[in-house]
């Protein structure tokens, strides 16, 4: 059967990458993954951030074919105002530890690299056996601090987007492709 794909609304400009797309890319990075992680004994740990992160992790996760287990972090960033760029507050840890683990953080986008750069700093700081990254979208133009990301989905320009987890005041998650949008307010 096949579903009704979401019209566009009046606030959505254009889909930026649409579905099969995005179902295509998710199997690549999955092949990635299970390539280099073939070898593991202990199952990696992949560690989504909500709420982002959720359908780019469930796609990619059910495409692996290596040991895996799934949890997940929950964080507030500060504001974009000039205050404290870069803090990032935790509000749900993991359940599992990650020390002497292979840790996969998964992340909807990369902007200004900020959360990315604090939660691998923290993350190392309990001696996991490594920690890559995985993120679903970049906005390479955004960039304030570098950090390394090993499975990466698209670049995009420097638009906000929605859709596939991303949202818009909570809006929009749950559209199946990813669309440019225009805030009103
Ligand atoms: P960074 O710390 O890299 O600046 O922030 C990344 C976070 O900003 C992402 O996890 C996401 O929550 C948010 N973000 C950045 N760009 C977009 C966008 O275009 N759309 C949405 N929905 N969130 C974005
Ligand atoms: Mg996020």
């Amino acid at each position: 059967m096949q579903l009704a794909i979401p019209p566009l609304t009046e606030d959505l400009k254009r889909v930026l990458i649409d579905a099969d797309t995005i179902r295509s890319r998710v199997d690549e990075l999955a092949a990635e993954i299970n390539r280099d992680y073939k070898d593991i004994t202990e199952p990696l740990v992949i560690v989504g951030v909500l709420k982002g992160s959720v359908f780019f992790l469930t796609d990619l996760a059910r495409k692996l074919r290596i040991p895996h287990i799934i949890d997940f972090i929950a964080i507030s960033s500060y504001g974009k105002n000039g205050d404290k760029r870069g803090e990032v507050r935790f509000l749900m840890d993991t359940r599992e530890s990650i020390t002497d683990r292979h840790v996969l953080i998964v992340e909807d986008i990369l902007d200004s690299g900020h959360t990315l750069a604090y939660l691998t700093q923290n993350f190392e700081a309990r001696h996991p056996l490594s920690v890559k990254k995985a993120v679903f979208l970049d906005k390479p133009a955004r960039h304030e601090v570098e950090t390394e990301i090993h499975y990466k989905g698209f670049d995009i320009p420097d638009v906000w987007v929605v859709g596939y987890g991303l949202d818009y005041k909570e809006e929009y998650r749950t559209l199946p492709y990813i669309a440019e949008m225009i805030p009103k307010n």
